[in-house]
């Protein structure tokens, strides 16, 4: 993954493609998983730079797919928050001890532990991610359970324009029947 310090080149665009031309990428790759995309959003537009945001999409799905078992779900949700576009990207794998919770977007850091000494990488993965999402005022969250699963937040910035009420927002969050795209 090469090194994210080229300047941006920052446009008004839609999101919600490029998840799923990333999700279609690896389902192509990784037949075994099993990859859903559900979109919650009120809208899915972000300013932001494409190559980039593809980037991070990349590595954050990709290690999802990488870290979890085969017949794993790896589900990526779109969804609105006040301030920010929220996509959620959530695997039932290996999960992330909590002493390496702190250093996992630090430059060339791997988890050392048995049970994936012989997955590959360089470690560089997270720490391009963050950079990424720094330079579009926005911020990575992790929540993870040890044998249990992994979810990877990406919070980009919302338009100004486009602020919601509250009520709105809640019932595209509790919609029964989000915009579903299975990938077989
Ligand atoms: P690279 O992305 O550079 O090819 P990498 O995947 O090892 O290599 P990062 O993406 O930076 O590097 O991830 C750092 C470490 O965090 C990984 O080695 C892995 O142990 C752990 N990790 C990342 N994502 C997950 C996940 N979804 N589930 C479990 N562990 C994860
Ligand atoms: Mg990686």
């Amino acid at each position: 993954m090469e090194a994210g310090r080229q300047s941006y080149e920052m446009g008004d665009l839609d999101l919600l493609p490029l998840v799923q031309e990333v999700v279609e990428t690896f389902a192509v790759s990784s037949p075994k998983h099993e990859l859903n995309v559900e979109v919650r959003a009120l809208s899915t537009r972000v300013r932001g730079d494409a190559d980039k945001l593809k980037q991070v999409l990349m590595n954050l799905i990709g290690n999802a797919v990488k870290y979890s078992p085969e017949g794993g779900v790896v589900t990526v949700a779109l969804r609105t928050e006040p301030k920010a576009l929220v996509v959620d990207i959530t695997d039932q794998g290996l999960g992330i001890p909590k002493d390496a919770l702190s250093k996992l977007f630090s430059k060339f850091y791997r988890i050392d532990n048995s049970d994936r000494r012989k997955i590959g990488g360089t470690g560089l993965g997270l720490a391009i991610c963050k950079e990424i999402v720094k330079a579009h005022e926005g911020e990575i969250k992790v929540q993870s359970e040890l044998g249990v699963g992994s979810t990877f937040s990406m919070y980009l910035p919302r338009e100004a324009a486009e602020e919601a009420a509250p009520a709105k927002l809640e019932a595209a969050a509790s919609s029964q029947q989000p915009r579903l795209f299975i990938v077989e």
